[in-house]
């Protein structure tokens, strides 16, 4: 039976009515009301999730709904941020909006990912989405201390760089799903599928509160998220192809250009542990004077050119 708006919103409310500290007011008035503690900045981020852009249809609606908030949480995470607060905003194609079971997962999976970070779902607009595709936009709130979040702008000349977790897994597991979207029918989020279940570093970030001088997530490849570091910091730097860390089955081309897997790229003049919150942290190399982005590899130092995503999708179509 296909949707009406008021169902949908009964789905999404179902769970979602319990408020928190931070949360005052959620679902069920004209807006939310929200009350940060005092000496906090709050962090905003907003995402799109858009069908045959972000998801397609080899993709279970569970794992849609799982990295569409998946995905807002990293940002958070690279900020330093305690996530406290997410705004969704759904348009049913009418294809989802005919088939109950694909939104209902969609939902289940946000709400998942919500409760694993102790996030409310506080709000957000329902409707029929003009074309033929389902779009969600999700807008995730969070908190740092005063003053503190983590910037891009903060690396200077000799500090480390240092990548969270490995890379390369979800560019790798995105092939053997398009290979074989039947074998990922029934995965989980259990830490090894990095595309589908990306996992949002959101404890490490706020260790590195205290440790990083600059930060931001691996959204787009390491080549790419580099080089938005090195300009927003004005500097350089050199990496060692050697100690990139590859995810299982990926290759050092997956692990630098592939992206999306939503692990911390950082910059620290301290001396920084080999593991975070139970993550393994590995130092890739070192911000360099100038503006040269340049990898390390045989013996060979050569420029790294920016290879990252445009579209996952759409460029492998
Ligand atoms: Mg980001």
């Amino acid at each position: 039976m296909p949707y009406g708006e008021l169902d949908l919103i009964r789905e999404i409310r179902r769970k979602s009515l319990r408020n928190s500290e931070f949360v005052r007011f959620g679902i069920g008035d004209d807006a939310a009301v929200l009350r940060p503690r005092k000496g906090e900045d709050l962090v905003i981020t907003t995402d799109f999730s858009l069908e045959d852009v972000h998801f397609a249809d080899f993709h279970p609606p569970f794992a849609a709904g799982y990295r569409c908030l998946a995905r807002g949480l990293s940002d958070v995470a690279a900020m330093g941020g305690r996530p406290l607060a997410a705004f969704l905003s759904l348009a049913l194609s009418p294809a989802w909006a005919e088939d109950r079971t694909k939104t209902r997962e969609f939902l289940r999976g946000l709400h998942v990912v919500a409760d694993q970070f102790g996030v409310v779902l506080a709000g957000g607009d329902t409707a029929g989405a003009p074309g033929k595709h389902t779009v969600a936009d999700i807008i995730v709130v969070g908190a740092v201390p005063w003053g503190k979040a983590l910037l891009r702008s903060g690396a200077r000349p000799g500090d480390g760089i240092y990548v969270t977790g490995r890379l390369g897994g979800a560019a790798s597991e995105f092939e053997a799903l398009l290979a074989n979207p039947e074998a990922f029918r029934r995965a989980k989020p259990d830490g090894m599928h990095p595309h589908l279940f990306p996992q949002p570093r959101i404890a490490v970030g706020l260790r590195l509160l205290r440790l990083a001088s600059a930060c931001m997530d691996v959204s787009d490849g390491l080549s790419t998220d580099l080089h938005h570091l090195c300009e927003a910091s004005g500097v350089g730097a050199r990496i060692h192809a050697d100690v990139v860390p590859l995810a299982p089955h990926s290759t050092l081309d997956q692990a630098l250009h592939g992206g999306e897997d939503y692990e911390l790229l950082f910059t620290s003049r301290r001396s920084v542990p080999r593991r975070i919150s139970g993550v393994e942290v590995t130092k890739i190399g070192i911000v360099t004077e100038g503006k040269k982005v340049s990898l390390v590899q045989n013996g060979h130092e050569r420029r790294l050119r920016p290879g990252g995503w445009q579209h996952l999708i759409s460029q492998n179509r």
